[in-house]
């Protein structure tokens, strides 16, 4: 995971510099390079028209005197070749070529693409060609670029030497560099690996977070937070697992007791054949509502909630009108218009959970109270009973999975403890809020706000 692979971050950042660095001294160079050669080539062509005045002024009787004009010439003639040709009218047409011209001019000559004046002759090399007319007299110089092209070569060697070990120091600092500014996010990467690949582990270690730089400080203590929830989140399964297969082991113990009751005894006493049936069928349709409630949980977990703008008051009238008739209580409705925006079904849902559990927590004689009202312009339902109220501790608890109040007395009154951790879901999924509180002078009053807006597009 350390390594120093080409895909490595590294590896990029050291590619990167090392690539801009050798386009920096590249064009540095070809730039150098270039304003040179253009000065070195403006002089040539100043001392050009130099030589043409010089040799303007070197005309004795009408012809060209070499020796003076290399003697005047403020300039090294020795690599400069001129020919002169006179058109003067009515008088002979005459050429007169310096020394070594001629020979010069009989060489194979090659044009530089792009450049008209700069010209290559076979031998000779290059030279930059001139050219002017004065009173009839045309003049012709080719003077030399020999130093030109000397610096020039001087130069790409120097350039050449320059790229090679600045290319090469540049690729090593960089790397070290790049290196050392990657050593927090490698450290945290390898830190991550070990923990991936620890086996049979359910408690993941946080990682060690560098203070510096910011990015690797901040993506650490995110990493930190998303483990912290996987740790949450393992916990939890694993207190469901062990709760869930507590409520299952329990009926299950019970049943096959009463099973190898029946067979170690039921031919001698007929008489507990039954009461064990009664009791197995009890326990096993227990087991059924636990194992249905563990299902719908676990669905939920993933679940999605179509919400649509609907009549509260309408939905909890229905629903209390057919299901008041298999409670004994008494239940009293006193319900405001409103509309909300929730899943009719899974409101239906929750208010029976909790009519059911009013009813348990009870006396027959009770009376349910289920209001509907604007409550700070929020669409509200509470369900009142009047019956043993849940302590200020528990009140904390009571929407966890298998959470009963007082083991001995909830042993008395059938249940999960499942029901409200439905509930609570179910009102999670319908962006809704549930709460309990006391009811006076006594009992519990479940109140459940509903959602005028959504917060997103359910
Ligand atoms: P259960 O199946 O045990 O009723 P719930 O999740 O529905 O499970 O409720 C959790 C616990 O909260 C119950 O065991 C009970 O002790 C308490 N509880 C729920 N509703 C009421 C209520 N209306 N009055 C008193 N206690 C209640």
């Amino acid at each position: 995971m350390r390594n120093f692979s080409g895909h490595s971050n590294a590896a990029q950042i050291t590619r990167t510099f090392s690539g801009m660095i050798l386009l920096i001294i590249l064009l540095t160079g070809i730039s150098i390079a270039g304003v040179v050669g253009y000065r070195l080539t403006k002089n040539r062509m100043n001392d050009a028209e130099i030589l043409i005045s010089s040799l303007k002024r070197s005309f004795i009787d009408d012809a060209p005197d070499w020796h003076q004009w290399k003697m005047n010439s403020p300039i090294d003639t020795k690599d400069t070749y001129v020919k002169v040709s006179t058109k003067i009218p009515n008088q002979k047409h005459q050429i007169f070529y310096s020394p070594n011209t001629r020979k010069f001019l009989d060489a194979k000559e090659w044009q530089a693409p792009g450049f008209r004046n700069i010209r290559y002759r076979d031998g000779f090399g290059f030279f930059y060609r001139s050219g002017a007319e004065s009173r009839h007299i045309y003049y012709e110089t080719w003077t030399s670029l020999h130093d030109v092209i000397h610096i020039f070569r001087l130069i790409l060697e120097d350039l050449l030497l320059v790229i090679i070990t600045g290319s090469i120091l540049g690729y090593l600092i960089t790397a070290w560099l790049a290196h050392r500014l990657n050593r927090p996010l490698a450290a945290l990467t390898h830190a991550a690996a070990q923990i991936n690949h620890t086996e049979n582990v359910s408690y993941h270690e946080a990682l060690p977070v560098p203070i510096e730089p910011a990015e690797v400080h901040d993506l650490g203590v995110e990493i930190n937070q998303l483990l912290q929830s996987l740790n949450e989140q393992v916990l939890r399964d694993h207190q469901f697992v062990a709760d869930a297969s507590h409520e299952l082991r329990t009926p299950l113990t019970a049943i096959r007791g009463h099973i190898s009751l029946i067979n170690r005894r039921g031919e001698q006493h007929p008489e507990i054949i039954s009461r064990s049936l009664e009791f197995i069928d009890h326990e096993s349709a227990r087991m059924q509502g636990l194992v249905e409630n563990l299902l719908q949980l676990s669905r939920m977990d993933h679940a999605e909630a179509t919400l649509s703008y609907q009549s509260v008051d309408t939905v909890i009238r229905e629903t209390v009108t057919n299901y008041e008739t298999s409670l004994p209580q008494t239940i009293d409705m006193a319900l405001t218009p409103t509309s909300a925006y929730f899943n009719s079904a899974n409101l239906q849902q929750i208010l029976i959970a909790l009519l059911s559990n009013a009813s348990k927590y009870s006396p027959q004689s009770g009376t349910i109270q289920v209001t509907v009202l604007e409550q700070n312009d929020q669409p509200t339902i509470t369900i009142a009973d009047q019956g043993i109220g849940i302590s200020d501790v528990d009140k904390n608890h009571v929407f966890e999975r298998f959470y009963r109040v007082d083991q001995a007395r909830s042993q008395a009154i059938p249940g999960t403890g499942l029901g409200l951790a439905i509930v609570a879901r179910l009102t999670e999924l319908n962006q809704a809020q549930i709460s309990v509180s006391d009811n006076q002078p006594h009992g519990t009053i479940f109140t459940i706000h509903l959602a005028r807006q959504l917060k997103s597009p359910a």
